[in-house]
């Protein structure tokens, strides 16, 4: 690393992001969470380790991803577009950059096992990777319902070495995953560590998987520089949780001329609950998951049901720091359709020979939008992975309306 990513103001010492965040979670996990605190601190400060996370985010990752000129939907849209291709790290996403910092974690405390939650599979793959590289047990919660739809992640995983738990309660997806291992994690919180999966959770969790993950932002900022001779006008990235959006964004926070856009899906329709997971658009501040955020919620302030096309943005809340960031209006949140998504990934397959995943392919939409207006400058889109897991499901869903 050129210079220590772990540079940030917030969250304060309880883990908040002004009135967002915190630690919402039984007292016996308190004394947990306040030794995963410690021991994160003592890490990002910690010479060692930070030069073993830096050679692994270069040897074993292939780090730094490049910047993409994408001159052929430059110039079709009317702007220069940009992509951080994180589509091209080892797993296919952004997420081994946090999983692989958990990983060293867990091992320089002595845990045995990581454990974990996953929707589609992708963070399941992710930590599982990293847990065989470091040495490490690897039990990940998965719904019945999800493993049915995303059976190669599930074989991936087992062939890691990892052991896939069937949840069988409840509709049998991400939400009843969490609950899962978060109950199996209760029951022997000293052995084992969670590895979350997005910068949500209690406290450390949302500032730690942002520190982490703020390696795309430091080198895109640096790498944007070199290739242009001025910082982007606008940063895009799509947002579930948002750990790939705040990761670019973190290192622009103080470049007052870089706007920035965080993409929710609309899913079938936005005025519909249910229907999509635009926490922001539609969410009011609640409590989930151990952390206060904008929430989206039913008559009786729990979870709704949420929707999208994309299950790595299907998530009822959003990480604290994103509703921060709104509330300040430093960053723009906007949304995109099922629909828009899916025109999108065929567009830049077509056009620059780069398949998207389907979530990175809402930055992808609204950047298209962002383009068309008037004197907007340069757009650097974050790709966050690669589109391999999401062809099957394209080809059976909207094949015949593309040409297959
Ligand atoms: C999981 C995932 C996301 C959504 O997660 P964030 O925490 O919002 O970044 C986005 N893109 C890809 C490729 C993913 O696998």
């Amino acid at each position: 690393m050129a210079k220590n990513i772990f540079d940030c103001e917030l969250p304060n010492d309880e883990g908040y992001f002004g009135e967002y965040g915190g630690s919402f979670i039984p007292p016996e996990l308190q004394t947990i969470m306040a030794q995963v605190t410690t021991a994160y601190e003592e890490i990002r400060e910690d010479p060692e380790f930070l030069k073993e996370l830096s050679s692994l985010y270069q040897h074993y990752v292939g780090r730094p991803s490049p910047i993409f000129h994408a001159k052929n939907l430059s110039e079709k849209y009317g702007a220069d577009i940009y992509l951080k291709r994180e589509d091209l790290n080892h797993t296919g996403a952004h997420k081994i950059n946090h999983c692989l910092g958990e990983a060293l974690l867990a091992k320089k405390m002595g845990k045995k096992k990581l454990i974990a939650e996953t929707g589609a599979g992708q963070h399941g793959v992710a930590l599982a990777t990293a847990a065989a590289l470091v040495g490490l047990e690897c039990d990940i919660h998965m719904g019945e319902v999800d493993m049915a739809k995303e059976h190669p992640n599930v074989i991936r995983m087992k062939i890691l070495g990892a052991n896939v738990i069937p949840v069988s309660h409840g509709r049998k997806t991400l939400k009843e995953a969490v609950d899962s291992a978060f109950g199996a994690y209760m029951g022997d919180p000293v052995t084992q560590l969670f590895g979350i999966g997005s910068i949500v959770g209690p406290h450390p969790y949302p500032r730690m998987v942002r520190d982490f993950q703020s390696i795309v932002g430091v080198e895109a900022r640096e790498q944007f520089l070199d290739m242009t001779g001025s910082l982007p006008d606008n940063l895009v990235a799509c947002v579930g949780g948002g750990s790939n959006a705040i990761g670019l964004f973190t290192a622009f926070m103080n470049d007052e001329s870089v706007a920035m856009h965080g993409v929710e899906p609309s899913g079938r329709d936005i005025d519909t609950l249910g229907e999509h997971a635009a926490t922001m658009t539609h969410g009011k501040p609640g409590v989930m998951h151990g952390f206060k955020s904008y929430m989206l919620q039913d008559e009786d302030g729990e979870p709704a049901p949420v929707y999208s096309v994309a299950s790595g943005l299907d998530y009822p809340s959003v990480g604290p720091q994103h509703s921060y960031l709104k509330d300040l209006g430093r960053v723009n949140y906007a949304h995109i359709s099922d629909k828009e998504a899916i025109d999108a990934f065929f567009e830049i397959s077509r056009l620059e020979g780069i398949i998207p995943a389907i979530e990175s392919a809402h930055a992808v939409a609204y950047a298209f939008k962002l383009a068309k207006e008037p004197n907007i400058g340069t757009i650097l889109i974050n790709l966050s992975g690669r589109g391999d897991k999401d062809i099957d499901f394209v080809a059976e869903t909207y094949g015949s309306e593309y040409g297959l």
